[in-house]
């Protein structure tokens, strides 16, 4: 079995934890996740007749601390950066995680088939901290990133946000 390291990065509260929950455990608590130190979990999924197993890192805590972060990055077959959809600075602060990813990660910024997805998370809630246009403009700017809307709450694209990634790390 082929196993694919998979990295959630973004500011702390936007829901990362929430959302590995949702796609492992089927789970949504609607209180913030601690989580001891990085951690992550496991997921078996069929693509294309081959099962994958899904490594899903979670920096949850880290947020603060980027020498406990870093050193995992290393080794990441997909980076999934998550933003706030309700929380404007969230999406500001994407391009940092971004630009850390990299660094640590060692993947030249030249590289644009890497498999990033910017996921906008909360999709539930009404309030909009970003306008669409400037998010798919980010996403032009940056390799034509592909974007998606999702809520860990809701249920709505976590599923399909990890698998659209699978196969992007089956090609790259
Ligand atoms: P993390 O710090 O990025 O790991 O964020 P958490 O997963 O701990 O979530 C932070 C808070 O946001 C918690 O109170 C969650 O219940 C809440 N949350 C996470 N995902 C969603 C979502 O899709 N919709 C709403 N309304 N709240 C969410
Ligand atoms: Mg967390």
């Amino acid at each position: 079995k082929e196993v694919l390291k998979v990295i959630l990065l973004g500011n702390g509260g936007v829901g990362k934890s929430s959302l590995m929950r949702r796609y492992v455990n089927n789970v949504f608590e609607e209180k913030t996740l601690h989580t001891i130190g990085v951690e992550f979990l496991n997921k078996d999924v069929d693509l294309n007749n081959k099962t994958f197993t899904l490594q899903i890192w979670d920096t949850g805590g880290q947020e603060r601390f980027k020498s406990l972060r870093t050193p995992f990055y290393r080794g990441s077959d997909i980076c999934i950066l998550v933003f706030d959809l309700s929380d404007r600075d969230s999406f500001i602060e994407i391009e940092s995680w971004l630009e850390e990813f990299r660094k640590y990660a060692e993947v030249e910024s030249e590289d644009t088939t890497f498999p990033f997805l910017l996921l906008g998370n909360k999709a539930d809630l009404p309030a909009r901290g970003t306008e669409s246009s400037e998010v798919y403009t980010w996403c032009k700017d940056h390799g034509n990133m592909p974007f998606i809307e999702a809520s860990a709450k809701l249920d709505l694209n976590v599923e399909r946000g990890f698998m659209v990634m699978v196969e992007r790390a089956v090609q790259h």
